[in-house]
């Protein structure tokens, strides 16, 4: 039964800074095991990864080596992993307006641009549709980045105001935006839906 499949499943949620309690109560809420990760060991225990919101430049200097290499080997084996916000950013292939070291983890073919929506707007509350969850779903965009340019096989899953905020390659997924700050699992239950790698 699909749904047995999905209590059994255990999800990563990287945990050095930013937003992960969030997305482990999200999990709660989908009757799925969060496992907190923080060295490349962890994600031995784990069938999928979240990349939580926060702060892109300090998760890249608290990301240790031997854990990012972990992370890139397993996500090339096709384990699905989900990136919000600061998390998309650390998917990217590269980064606009990044710190000069902090190296993007190239997990999805895009490019981003940090903070783009600038200081009026930096934080905002938005109804985003995706054919993805079905329908519309809340999404809250803090210091959110845009998607500056994406590879042919990166699928547009959600657009909002003229940007791409949701996109898909393969079983990766990322989102501009925090599904993990809305009441609303779908954007979720859907990343819970993609089919991993067999280890
Ligand atoms: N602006 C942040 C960064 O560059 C991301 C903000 C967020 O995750 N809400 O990392």
């Amino acid at each position: 039964m699909p749904n047995e499949r999905l209590r059994r499943k255990r999800v990563g949620v990287l945990a050095l800074q930013g937003d992960f309690r969030e997305h482990l109560a999200a999990l709660r809420a989908c009757e799925v095991e969060g496992v907190p990760i923080r060295l490349a060991a962890d994600l031995d225990a784990v069938d999928a990864l979240i990349l939580p919101g926060g702060e892109s430049t300090t998760m890249a200097r608290l990301l240790e080596p031997g854990l990012a290499g972990s992370i890139q080997r397993r996500s090339a084996a096709g384990m699905p992993v989900l990136g919000t916000c600061a998390g998309m950013i650390l998917m990217a292939r590269k980064i606009h307006g990044g710190r000069a070291d902090q190296e993007p983890l190239k997990l999805i073919d895009i490019s981003v641009r940090r903070n783009a929506y600038g200081r009026q707007i930096d934080s905002f509350e938005a109804e985003v549709e995706s054919r993805a969850i079905g329908g519309t779903a809340p999404a809250v965009f803090i210091r959110a980045p845009q998607v500056t340019e994406r590879a042919p096989d990166v699928q547009e899953l959600a657009n909002h105001g003229g940007q791409t905020v949701a996109v898909k390659q393969g079983n990766r997924l990322a989102l501009a935006f925090h599904p993990e700050l809305t009441p609303d699992r779908r954007w979720h239950q859907y990343f819970l839906s993609l089919n991993g790698d067999h280890r």
